[in-house]
């Protein structure tokens, strides 16, 4: 017979949000994890002590950390979900009648005075600091890697080329990730003449990148690139540095998607972890976008063993004699080619870290390797200042250690899977560098949290709801 539900109106109702969260409800889980006792006494030098009362700060975090694990990624509509369902509110302590704030005071205080005080990042970083206490994290090896995410950067709103017009480059009219980008631009400009010495030799920075093809008139800091998608966008990388105990992410970096900029920003985790936790890993697992000289010598120079397949173009040669055919004297500093000529070099380092070996040309006009050798007037063979760091990275590949670094890997394409799938990282909301970066942060923070939950639950019996 089918079933006909009668609305029962009842005067008094017996309810308790406690009970009405069942015991396994992820945001029970996660609440288990969470510790935020911390938190108003780090932010009270961020507060004055008069005035009206702000939104408490804990509300927004847990708010913010429901929306992150639920991918309720608008704001109003994160308001709007919080006051309708009981989970939410039993997560974020508001009771059944609690009043949720508005969205409007809750993007400015979250936008305003959290980014200021670098709330995102302290959150992150208690929540590595718990992962590390109950045994998540191991510090012996860590792995990297970059997926692109859309910035929220319209397609139609860009300029050719690499600058703006002169209309948008006001930093007193234009908007916060205008401005951003103009004082990024200063700093580099600034720091436009340093070198870094590599083996006695001035070397460029690393990380000057191309300049870029087109700028988006919201977010110029966003890349235009078409990785990680067949349609050319502005785009941000999320640099994310994860130990392979149990892939807890120990560190997180937004850059510009530019393969130079993902680059660069692992020596930068990789010391910022080294900082606030005191890890330092042994080995670090990338794939070959990672294999560069510059980053393997820094790498092996802090006794980190690199687990990354080289960027090596010997077999991109188009039927030209291999760099692997010239022989290179170490005493001299010279190559000898393959008819027995020497190449010298006049010492000086191109950007990359290469140094470049010449043949002469009255060695290379008679010679009959010639039409295999060069179609210029001489041949030219370039060093880069970390071949020995390279060539010991040749000798690890194949190694049982380097296969099982290639295989855990793949822990942080793991990661990514889900940022995209389960907590909706197709897209930006925030823009700029700092949006990025605070996004990037939360969903870090989210996906530790679910880990150590998960670990906790695991290892202690479950407690259901408190006795009423
Ligand atoms: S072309 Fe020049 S560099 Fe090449 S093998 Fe002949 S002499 Fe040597």
């Amino acid at each position: 017979m089918m079933g006909h539900q009668v609305e029962v109106a009842q005067l008094f109702y017996e309810f308790s949000l406690e009970r009405h969260v069942p015991s396994g409800h992820l945001l029970r889980r996660i609440d288990r994890a969470l510790d935020l006792s911390w938190l108003r006494a780090e932010l009270a030098p961020f507060y004055s002590s008069t005035g009206r009362p702000s939104i408490d700060p804990e509300l927004m975090i847990r708010m913010l950390l429901v929306g992150t694990c639920y991918g309720i990624r608008s704001e109003r509509r994160l308001c709007d979900e919080v006051h309708l369902n009981l989970g939410y509110r039993w997560f974020c302590r508001l009771g059944l009648d609690g009043a949720v704030p508005d969205h409007s005071t809750f993007s400015k205080a979250r936008h305003g005075r959290f980014r200021e005080a670098e709330v995102f990042r302290r959150v992150f970083e208690r929540v590595v600091g718990s992962c590390m206490s109950a045994g998540l994290v191991g510090g012996e090896g860590f792995a990297v890697d970059a997926s692109v995410i859309k910035a929220d950067a319209s397609y139609a709103q860009r300029v050719e080329g690499p600058t703006l017009p002169p209309e948008r480059s006001d930093p007193d009219r234009a908007r916060r990730p205008v401005r951003e980008y103009l004082a990024a631009l200063d700093a580099a400009s600034a720091q436009a003449g340093e070198t870094t010495v590599v083996d006695g030799q001035p070397e460029r920075l690393a990380t000057e990148p191309a300049p870029a093809k087109a700028l988006s008139l919201t977010d110029p800091t966003a890349a235009w690139t078409s990785k990680g998608s067949l349609k050319v966008s502005f785009a941000y990388a999320v640099n994310t540095l994860v130990d392979l105990r149990r892939a807890i992410v120990v560190d997180v970096e937004a850059t510009p998607a530019r393969w130079s900029e993902e680059v660069a920003s692992t020596p930068v985790m990789i010391e910022r972890t080294r900082r606030r936790f005191g890890l330092t890993p042994s080995r670090l697992a990338a794939d070959s976008a990672y294999g560069s000289g510059q980053l393997v010598g820094w790498l092996m120079g802090r006794g980190i063993e690199p687990h990354v397949p080289l960027l090596d173009r010997e077999r991109q040669t188009k039927g030209m004699l291999t760099w692997a055919e010239f022989s290179f004297d170490r005493s001299r500093d010279l190559y000898v080619c393959p008819a027995g000529h020497e190449m010298t070099t006049t010492g000086h380092v191109v950007p990359g870290g290469l140094k470049q070996y010449r043949a002469k040309p009255t060695s290379c006009g008679p010679c009959a390797l010639k039409p295999r050798c060069t179609t210029g007037l001489a041949r030219m063979v370039t060093r880069n200042v970390h071949e020995d760091e390279r060539e010991h990275v040749r000798q690890l590949a194949g190694t049982p250690a380097f296969k099982k670094s290639a295989c855990e890997r793949r822990k942080v394409e793991m990661l990514f899977a889900h940022l995209k799938r389960n907590l909706g990282f197709r897209r930006l909301r925030l823009r700029g560098p700092t949006g990025a970066g605070d996004e990037f942060l939360l969903a870090a923070t989210a996906q530790n949290l679910r880990r150590l939950a998960r670990s906790l639950v695991a290892s202690a019996p479950t407690c259901g709801p408190a006795p009423a």
